[in-house]
């Protein structure tokens, strides 16, 4: 059975809507520019298939980095990545 992909919009996609579209999903540090896969599954699951990472900033986890991450999003059909920041494209 194959699953279909569903569209979202990069201005309002929350977690849940992310890992069902198929999207690859990225962490980026506005400081030092260290990027992480980040897995929207895990995400929805432990902070809410509702909540969004949209304009959502998390501290950085590298030791001595006191910067900021942002999400970025890929659509499963291709294209640039998309930073999930509103107003904001990288
Ligand atoms: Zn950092």
């Amino acid at each position: 059975m194959e699953i279909a992909q569903q569209r979202f919009s990069y201005r309002t996609a929350s977690w849940g809507e992310l890992a069902v579209s198929g999207a690859l999903v990225r962490s980026e540090c506005q400081r030092c520019g260290l990027q992480h896969h980040v897995n929207p599954l895990i995400n929805a699951l432990c902070f809410g298939t509702a909540t969004s990472p949209i304009n959502t900033l998390a501290k950085c986890t590298v030791v001595g980095c006191d910067g900021m991450i942002f999400y970025l999003a890929l659509p499963p059909e291709g294209g640039e990545w998309i930073a999930l920041l509103r107003g904001d494209k990288k």
